[in-house]
């Protein structure tokens, strides 16, 4: 049994010693340097004495931050990437609930991360990576270590504006791995088109899933987003099968309709999303130019590894119908609770809830977060047993799968009627005009405010949206934006949509 990921590398290393694990614009790392590098900077954090302790990884991103990411694995210690792009203050929250004891960074990063309330050790990438590593020293950890120990520690953004830091474990990845590897099939013959950023867990899927079956990685570079056309030439041309992105990053391909400049029906074989909803109109173009990919909708928070739930598209949809996220994945129980903490019936509106493996340990150094949402089963009253209540509310359709509505904090009170956001939103994005939109609730005027990119007016929109929602969900305000605002993990950025109320 595997009880530390870095099991899986040593495998692939001994398999494909010479091939390409990960590539980002300025370099490339085969699978065998790979481990080499890793385990040199394993052993020179365990030779600090360091065991199950946090340390920060501030470096740009690109492959040295995976490298730096398996060597902390090596070494029995877990890891919390830093964006060098952070503000400063929120850099400073996140080190006060982590604490590092280690920071890995280098030399011209170093004066930066001085700046920050951090007065602990520094490890420098361009030293320990060629240093000599130690087997005996990285098993000596590895065997006091045990699977659920940590791997790394992700922060996201808490309604207090202290950060949360979501703890997970070895075993969580491992499960989750060993389900995607097997349910998509992935091998080392498979290239990865990696867009999310490490700190942002869907990263998780690309960088494990290349670990452990021997793929390629290529991490795109981020500015290629904002131009489709040049973002599919790059995927033909680096051979990439598969891309596991958000939501957003795909429509921006399918409102420009890049693919009549570039064909990747040859190339492409794997269209994986999750984060936020995907609307089946920009898939349905998706689907249009590239009928014979595999499109999947993958559903989950960063607390349960990324993804609990997964629907493989396997029939027409309506422009105005939502995606369903399907039904759970394996080793996964998913619970949808009413107000009263049954399980629904019918096509009952309950909060999704999920009992397994996948499970965080918690929020780090932060107990009264982790039992908000880290709860006893309700239908337990035997033994402890922790369920993750996610916020995020859904039904079931006919077939038995999970349909998303939204987050239970986007469900408002209007002139008495209860109104998913979120279905609003579904409605205005079948529009043809529409490419991005967003619904918010001005509570201090009470007013459904519609976010879009368009010139637009709201007795158009009204219009046309008519036959899908009734009366009460009609917008009230339609703002026009020249661009809507994306947040650093490329999904629509509430936040500061908030702000233009
Ligand atoms: P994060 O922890 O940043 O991955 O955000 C998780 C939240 O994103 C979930 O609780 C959902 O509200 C939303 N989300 C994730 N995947 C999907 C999906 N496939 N469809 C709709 N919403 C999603």
């Amino acid at each position: 049994m595997k009880a530390n990921v870095t099991y899986w590398l040593d495998e692939t290393a001994a398999k494909f010693p010479s091939k390409t694990a990960f590539a980002d614009e300025q370099k490339e790392i085969t699978f065998g340097d790979l481990q080499k590098q890793a385990q040199a900077i394993g052993t020179r954090i365990a030779e600090k004495g360091l065991f199950k302790k946090p340390i920060v990884v501030f470096l740009e991103k690109g492959v040295d931050v995976l490298t730096c990411f398996m060597g902390v694995a090596y070494s029995c210690n877990f890891y919390s990437p830093i964006d060098v792009d952070m503000p400063t203050s929120r850099v400073n929250k996140i080190l006060e609930v982590l604490q590092p004891a280690l920071v890995i960074t280098n030399a011209g990063l170093q004066s930066v991360f001085r700046e920050y309330d951090y007065k602990g050790e520094y490890l420098l990438f361009e030293e320990a990576s060629v240093s000599e590593g130690s087997i005996e020293k990285i098993n000596a950890a590895r065997n006091k270590g045990i699977d659920t120990d940590l791997l790394y520690v992700l922060f996201t953004s808490g309604s207090t504006g202290v950060p949360k830091g979501v703890t997970i474990t070895h075993r969580s990845v491992i499960d989750y791995i060993d389900w995607v590897t097997e349910t998509f099939s992935i091998t080392e013959e498979d290239s990865f088109g990696n867009q999310a950023p490490f700190y942002f867990d869907n990263s998780i899927l690309d960088i494990y899933s290349t670990v452990k079956s021997g793929a390629t990685t290529y991490i795109i570079p981020k500015n290629l987003f904002a131009q489709p056309v040049l973002l599919l030439e790059y995927l033909k041309e680096k051979k990439i099968n598969t891309i596991f992105w958000v939501p957003s990053a795909l429509i921006v391909v399918a409102k420009l309709k890049a693919f009549r400049n570039v064909d990747l029906s040859d190339t492409l074989k794997r269209v994986l999303f999750c984060g936020e909803v995907m609307p089946n109109k920009q898939l349905n173009t998706w689907r249009k130019f590239l009928p014979d990919v595999l499109y999947a909708n993958l559903y989950g928070p960063t607390e349960i590894t990324d993804a609990c739930t997964y629907y493989i598209v396997d029939r027409e949809f309506a422009d105005d119908e939502p995606l369903p996220i399907g039904i759970p994945m394996a080793n996964t129980d998913i619970l949808v609770l009413n107000d009263r903490n049954e399980l629904v019936t019918g096509d009952e509106i309950g909060e999704l809830c999920v009992r397994g493996t996948s499970l965080s340990m918690g929020y780090y150094n932060n107990p009264e977060k982790t039992k908000e949402a880290f709860v006893q089963n309700p239908l337990n009253p035997f033994v402890p047993e922790i369920i993750y209540r996610t916020g995020d509310l859904v039904k079931y359709n006919e077939f038995g799968e999970i349909i998303y509505l939204s987050r239970k904090d986007f469900q408002i009170k209007h002139m008495g009627h209860r109104i998913e956001l979120g279905e609003i939103e579904t409605a205005v994005s079948s529009l043809e005009e529409i490419s991005l939109c967003c619904c918010l609730y001005d509570e201090k005027h009470q007013k459904i405010v519609l976010f879009i990119e368009e010139e637009l007016d709201k007795a158009y929109i009204i219009e046309k949206i008519s036959e899908l929602v009734p009366e009460y969900m009609f917008p009230n305000k339609v703002i026009s934006l020249e661009k809507m605002p994306i947040n650093a993990n490329g999904k629509i950025d509430r936040v500061k949509l908030k702000e233009l109320l």
